[in-house]
């Protein structure tokens, strides 16, 4: 759902209110909507705290295992960043579309799980089956929780003035599995796009969000804590600018957060050219899936916490400084006029 969109929704149940930092409720460690998971404050246990998110995909690759691995990366994403990285329960949940075939049924639907469940092995987790059911939607999702006690958690409301901002995993999965599709299927925007691109390079960039899609935001969770970060997010369904806007408004300082990189997927840029689709990537507002996290945390900090990045994902995967906090009243994020796009292509 547009960012927009979703705000009208919320301010129209008067839900949105929360979503800014209140003054009046500093520290009751309490986030309830608007930020990437619930915290909530357990009455009868004055230690613990539950935190819980529930979030579903439809398809958008089609390879059913791969799908299963990016909805299993992207449910316990928002769990993540806000630092916590064991679970107590995770519940899968399937709908199978009833447009599928028997047989297609039969295939799809067991390999979305497999690639659910063993991408929740690799992050420790057991997993539920909550439900699966008929829809016309293919749909793929959990309800991750875990009980927490405060130390465990990072809430996302203390960046400070001159902190660094990191990203965890590049931009621009939208484009690069569209593209791939378009492949598939040879139309239109496919011939333009191979006037400049040949097929294997279309696939090393398919290849590249793949592999980004798929990976835990974990690691950047627990280095979170060695870093001592002081607020995260994830980058998703509104775009690595609406996310930072979010964040912002959440602080409890009056900072705002300037975005001066951008790292794009190799050739996702060049796609978005061909097809007139550039200014939203360029502009920190295509929609991600399963992004990496943006972390805000001391500047003399940064460098090192990117480095170990690298070195514990067995130099798979990146991290960048992409911008830094300033004092500022509004609360806000923007990119800065001088930003700068890189294209990553490892
Ligand atoms: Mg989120």
């Amino acid at each position: 759902m547009p960012e927009e969109l979703l705000n009208r929704y919320l301010q129209e149940t008067d839900i949105l209110h929360n979503v800014a930092y209140d003054e009046n409720k500093k520290d009751d460690g309490f986030i309830g909507s608007g930020m990437d998971c619930a915290v909530i404050p357990l009455a009868r246990h004055k230690n613990y705290f539950l935190v819980q998110t529930v979030d579903f995909f439809y398809p958008l690759v089609n390879d059913p295992k791969i799908m299963g691995k990016i909805a299993l990366s992207n449910v316990l994403s928002d769990i993540y960043a806000v630092g916590v990285t064991t679970f107590d329960k995770l519940n899968m949940i399937v709908s199978v579309s009833t447009e599928f075939s028997e047989l297609e049924q039969d295939v799809i639907v067991p390999q979305i799980v497999e690639g659910f469940l063993e991408s929740a092995k690799e992050a420790g987790i057991r997993v539920h089956v909550q439900s699966i059911s008929y829809n016309p939607w293919c749909i793929i999702g959990g309800i991750a929780s875990s009980l927490c006690t405060e130390a465990e958690i990072i809430m996302p409301s203390n960046a400070k003035d001159g902190d660094a901002i990191v990203l965890t995993k590049p931009l621009g999965t939208q484009l690069a599995t569209n593209a791939y599709l378009w492949m598939e299927e040879k139309n239109d925007k496919y011939i333009k796009i191979s006037a400049r691109l040949s097929d294997d390079d279309i696939k090393k960039t398919f290849n590249m969000a793949v592999k980004s899609m798929t990976f835990l935001n974990k690691i950047a969770a627990q280095l979170m804590h060695k870093y001592n970060a002081h607020a995260a997010t994830d980058v998703t369904g509104f775009g690595i600018l609406g996310h930072a806007k979010n964040l912002a408004r959440f602080q409890k300082d009056k900072i705002s957060f300037a975005l001066n990189k951008l790292p794009i997927i190799t050739n996702v840029v060049t796609i978005g050219e061909i097809l007139g689709q550039d200014i939203k990537l360029k502009s920190g507002r295509a929609v991600e899936t399963s992004g990496g996290l943006l972390i805000c945390l001391s500047a003399d900090k940064a460098k090192a916490f990117c480095d170990d990045f690298f070195t514990l994902s067995n130099k798979e995967q990146q991290a960048w400084v992409i911008g830094s906090v300033k004092s500022a009243e509004d609360r806000d994020a923007y990119l800065q006029h001088n930003v700068e796009i890189f294209e990553i292509d490892q």
